[in-house]
């Protein structure tokens, strides 16, 4: 997959469009975490050494197409001001102020942030006349947000398809996300284990038989081995099945084979007779689990096996956690895997989402080598398929 990067661009005093995955959370006007805001610097900071007349574009939670001013990308603009060391001007109303007017008044410490651009109906809808207005004036466009490369929204495709082939290209972040997410499926080093877990069978099924065609092992955790476990006819008491995606189960079991792909699932568990972060952490020893109880973490043995893995692993992905992380009972599972991927001598990937938070709880984030930063997208990536944001920026 050959797309345009952003060494590609000739950017010397350009005006460029530069659209960046700004979603932060903001409690009380602070933000309480700003990892997406300083992983667009080394962007913004390759494009600051080659031109100043700059305008970065953003959503921000979900508004729907309406102004709501918790949203607003405001603090957002005080924060990069801070990090880049320029006067980040605040364009509230691109739609009547063209964004063409203001550049041309801008001197070369002042940059443009436009405010959420969902706050506009337009971006959602992939809406040609909104895309316009955003691109209207620019020479270059580059897309940074990763995250959003699977939704076909304006900022991401419609505007991006306004401007030429060779005027167009991914942000720095985008570049090293694309190049080892498909790694992972064109040659990883063997042996190569993907870890899946987490709820759902039916969100995962497409990462899976796409990356089985390279992995030897895949390990499964999380409410999703109560599935695979039902369909081995192994009783799993109240855990969550999903009963009708038993042909989901067959179907990976079929592809597993032909590839010659070891399937691993849960050994023990930890259990508990509710859903709550109180109730009492049961051990079960063996695979089966009684009625009444529901098995929320896996168990001991299965944890040695599992990070016992990892540990000889060459590559490794892992996506989902192992069991309910978010109750503190039920994190170790989860927790452990994190621990092993940061021991594994392999090169290690983490595919986004609440993994990433495990990883984060677990306090090993820094010793993995690559952190998704987008969850829909890199799973919509890893199963295969050109994101519409990725597909504007081919060659
Ligand atoms: P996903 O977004 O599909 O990666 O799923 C993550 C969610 O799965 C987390 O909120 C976990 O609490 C939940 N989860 C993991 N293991 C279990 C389990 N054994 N039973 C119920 N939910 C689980």
């Amino acid at each position: 997959m050959e797309f345009r990067k952003l060494q590609d661009l000739e950017l010397t005093n350009k005006k460029v469009l530069v659209r960046l995955d700004l979603n932060v959370p903001i409690k009380k006007g602070k933000i309480t975490d700003d990892t997406r805001i300083t992983s667009a610097l080394p962007t913004l900071r390759y494009i600051l050494e080659r031109t100043s007349k700059i305008a970065l574009m953003s959503h921000l939670g979900r508004p729907d197409g309406e102004v709501m001013p918790e949203y607003s990308l405001e603090p957002v603009g005080v924060r990069l001001a801070e990090l880049l060391g320029v006067e980040v001007v605040f364009v509230r109303d691109y739609t009547e102020e063209p964004a063409e007017q203001v550049l041309n008044q801008l001197n070369k410490n002042q940059i443009i942030l436009f405010e959420n651009l969902r706050f506009h109906a337009g971006e959602t809808k992939n809406d040609p006349d909104f895309a316009r207005t955003l691109a209207n004036g620019f020479d270059c466009y580059v897309n940074d947000a990763f995250g959003t490369l699977h939704r076909a929204h304006a900022s991401v495709v419609a505007a991006a398809e306004l401007f030429p082939g060779e005027k167009r290209a991914a942000g720095l972040l985008v570049d090293r996300e694309i190049s080892v997410l498909s790694g992972l499926q064109k040659k990883p080093q063997a042996p190569f284990t993907v870890i899946m877990g987490g709820s759902k069978v039916s969100d995962k099924i497409g990462v899976v038989l796409n990356l089985l065609n390279h992995a030897n092992y895949l390990l499964i955790g999380g409410a999703m081995a109560y599935t695979f476990l039902k369909y081995q006819g192994v009783d799993v008491g109240d855990s969550r099945v999903e009963t009708d995606k038993m042909d989901l189960v067959a179907s990976i079991y079929r592809n597993a084979e032909a590839r010659k792909v070891e399937i691993i699932l849960p050994e023990d568990h930890v259990a508990a007779a509710k859903f709550d972060a109180d109730a009492e952490a049961v051990e079960i020893p063996g695979r089966t689990i009684q009625r009444g109880l529901m098995g929320l973490d896996i168990g001991p043995r299965t944890i040695k096996r599992y990070t016992d893995i990892i540990g000889l692993s060459k590559t490794v992905l892992w996506n989902g956690p192992m069991g309910v992380f978010e109750f503190d009972k039920f994190a170790k599972g989860s927790l452990r895997v994190a621990d092993a991927m940061a021991r594994c001598s392999g090169f290690t990937v983490i595919g986004g989402g609440d993994s990433v938070a495990a990883a984060n709880k677990a306090g090993i984030a820094e010793k993995i080598d690559h952190i998704s930063t987008g969850g829909g997208a890199s799973l919509e990536f890893l199963e295969g398929q050109i994101l519409p944001g990725v597909k504007v920026l081919l060659k």
